[in-house]
């Protein structure tokens, strides 16, 4: 497990009184590097916890004077009372206290409509309709633009989890992969808290469903003897030197990441990589080549998307990236201040020409390792598809990428349409907030 400090460390009443999930949060607590009390609560106490400090470093890591471990709380998903915790959560609400849903153990599987008819942000970027999946909130790594800082919510009741998801992976036989936590890093605690473990199993013993776990971890050995029979696929969020050592301060570096995959990759598992996000920083032609180049010589990745720096404004970023702005290629943050109001809000900040000009070297230098593997981008705009689509060979319908509910092992196009083959069929599957 990674060595962290915690201030503090809670759990709540339905972990504690139970052996199996008291358990795995004490192999945690014994391999802090100092092992301190477990504070019992209920959800009654939530307010006074969060009055009192609990979520207050859940902002922007770089915005914050001192960057510490984060406080771990342990949860249990409450699958028989969700109605109940969400008329708490609606109440609060009314009192003016944000609660967020990890806390009231809901959250389990989350249904992401992007480019439905429902999504708000479908005319801006290209993704995937699908389920995706939640273990954890919060995060150890400390990236300085990410807000997930401050406080790590780990659910433990994963047998009764796999329950609930085996359902709705029954019901949704055109979702091939799920992607778990796309807002936390899950194998953080990993082997300790022996969730992740359970889950790459359970996965293992699935005909026809895939696990994705996205990642910018260097700790891999410990899932080298899961019986995971390939149904896990490791995505590893990937950056050049400067920016992983100096922006993503606790994540591997580059090159842990990379041996990392490659001990995956040797067990068994299939690997990818996203860049992701890529942050423009003086020397980053350099940096891609030699990060790709070290890629392709020590593994064998089945798919490459690529997707700049983006969701906020340049001001937002300027705030996020305060002590680290004199890092970033001068011409594209002076490019990317010259268009305060860009075309596009969730591609902002950088303009379309820096992220066409970033993303036509990254594929020119993947190719020059590898004329075949399939390149993507993610989360882009409909406008950079059409830019691009002809030189990386897919369009915006058709693409593999690293964590689409379609791109299985090896898939080098999708067979079925995207958007019209996802439907979701949740009435009466608890954790779905489907009828709260
Ligand atoms: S690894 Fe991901 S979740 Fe963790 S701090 Fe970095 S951006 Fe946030």
């Amino acid at each position: 497990m990674y060595r962290i400090n915690p201030p503090a460390v809670y759990a709540h009443e339905s972990v504690m009184e139970n052996p199996v999930y008291r358990a795995r949060v004490s192999r945690v607590v014994s391999s802090l590097q100092q092992p301190g009390p477990v504070i019992t609560y209920s959800d009654q106490e939530i307010p006074d916890l969060i009055k009192n400090g609990l979520t207050e470093k859940r902002v922007p890591m770089g915005t914050l004077p001192r960057i510490t471990d984060p406080i771990l709380l342990f949860n249990t998903f409450r699958f028989q009372t969700e109605k109940q915790m969400v008329q708490l959560k609606r109440k609060w609400h009314q009192e003016k206290l944000e609660v967020g849903s990890d806390l009231l153990g809901l959250g389990a599987f989350h249904w992401s409509p992007y480019n439905l008819s429902e999504d708000p942000n479908r005319q801006h970027k290209v993704c995937r309709p699908c389920w995706r999946i939640h273990l954890q909130t919060g995060c150890l790594h400390r990236c300085l633009y990410c807000g997930l800082g401050g406080l790590l919510v780990a659910m433990v009741n994963i047998e009764e989890y796999c329950q609930h998801l085996q359902e709705v992976i029954d019901r949704h036989p055109w979702q091939k992969t799920y992607l778990l936590d796309d807002d936390a890093d899950p194998p953080g605690l990993e082997p300790e808290l022996g969730c992740l473990s359970y889950l790459i199993e359970f996965f293992g013993k699935q005909k026809d469903a895939y696990l994705i776990i996205h990642t910018k971890t260097w700790n891999t050995r410990w899932m080298t003897n899961l019986q995971h029979n390939g149904k896990t696929i490791i995505v590893w969020s990937i950056s050049g030197p400067t920016q992983s050592q100096i922006i993503e301060e606790k994540a591997g570096t580059t090159d842990e990441r990379i041996q990392a995959a490659r001990i995956a990759q040797e067990a068994g598992y299939q690997i990818r990589y996203k860049f992701k996000p890529i942050i423009p920083v003086r020397n980053w032609k350099k940096e891609a080549s030699e990060t790709i180049e070290k890629i392709f010589a020590l593994t064998n990745p089945d798919v490459i998307s690529l997707c700049c720096f983006m969701w906020m404004d340049v001001s937002e970023m300027k705030k996020r990236l305060k002590n680290v702005l004199d890092l970033l290629e001068p011409e594209f943050l002076k490019m990317a201040e010259q268009h305060p109001e860009p075309e596009n809000p969730c591609t902002q900040p950088f303009p379309e020409e820096v992220r066409f000009q970033i993303y036509q070297y990254y594929l020119k230098e993947i190719r020059r390792h590898n004329p075949d593997i399939p390149v993507s981008l993610s989360t882009e705009s409909w406008q950079m598809w059409s830019r691009l689509g002809q030189s990386l060979g897919f369009t915006a319908t058709d693409y593999v990428c690293g964590c689409g509910p379609m791109s299985v092992p090896g898939a080098k196009r999708l067979k079925c349409h995207p958007f019209q083959s996802a439907v979701r069929d949740s009435q009466g599957i608890p954790g779905t907030m489907t009828e709260v």
